[in-house]
């Protein structure tokens, strides 16, 4: 049965008070192989998720007997408050993130305890930033993206990312998107591998000086 939403103003709620909290997951989004993005709602219904873009949670996953504990950064927006998303990656003989792949459903329960750490644009206020990232290193970067984007869709972004393949690059078409519609944002992907059927207009290689350069003409 589909539940009935109750509607609340934000004000209406109370923020996430930055300790232990009981995650619910909502949605689990494939976004290249071996990543996944979890999504969670509060179990208490009134609370709205308050963190800064960057900043990371630590899950506490029953694998066995003993849960373990695992950290992920938030790669959900803070300007959307009523949910909240990690985008993991299950590397070859992973213990926790497969766990997840394999089990987290919607509504199974977890705890979380955060949010965490100072990694975030809003600690360092600039008039332009550069973001870089590789694999699984892009989330911080995309949330503090995705948080701008919807606060000032006119910051001066240049974004590069590396990924192993076009079809490893995480985020690939909401990052196309927004360099669409913010006018400021520069979009650089680098790639390791390319198979022979591929297309692929950008760079290969590693990130170095010499595609920093020629990515952000101003760094
Ligand atoms: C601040 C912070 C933010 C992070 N954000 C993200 C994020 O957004 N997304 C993300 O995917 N990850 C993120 N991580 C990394 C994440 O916390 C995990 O470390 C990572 O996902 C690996 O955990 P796992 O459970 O998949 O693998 P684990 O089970 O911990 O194994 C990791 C690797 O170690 C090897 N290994 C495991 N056990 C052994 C053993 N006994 N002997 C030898 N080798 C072993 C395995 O081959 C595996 O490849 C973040 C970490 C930090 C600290």
């Amino acid at each position: 049965m589909i539940k009935p939403q109750t509607f609340k103003h934000i004000d209406e709620m109370v923020p996430w008070n930055g300790r232990e909290h009981m995650l619910e997951c909502v949605a689990w989004t494939p976004e290249a192989p071996d990543v996944m993005t979890f999504t969670f709602r509060a179990e208490e219904k009134n609370i709205w998720f308050r963190y800064l873009p960057g900043q990371y949670i630590t899950l506490e996953l029953p694998v066995g007997p003993e849960p373990i504990m695992r950290t992920y950064t938030i790669s959900s927006s803070p300007t959307r408050p009523f949910t909240i998303a990690v985008t993991v990656k299950a590397q070859k003989d992973s213990i926790g993130t497969r766990w997840m792949f394999e089990n987290l459903q919607p509504g199974m329960k977890l705890k979380a305890i955060g949010p965490l750490g100072d990694f975030s644009y809003v600690q360092h206020p600039a008039d332009k930033y550069l973001f870089i990232s590789a694999g699984s290193g892009i989330t911080p970067m995309m949330s503090m993206t995705r948080d701008l984007g919807d606060r000032d869709p006119d910051t001066d972004i240049a974004f590069i990312h590396c990924a192993r393949s076009p079809s490893d690059i995480i985020f690939r078409w909401e990052l196309e998107y927004k360099a669409r519609y913010m006018p400021f944002f520069n979009l650089g992907f680098i790639v390791t591998e390319l198979e022979r059927t591929q297309l692929w207009s950008g760079l290969r290689g590693f990130i170095d000086r010499a595609k920093i350069a020629l990515l952000v003409p101003d760094f």
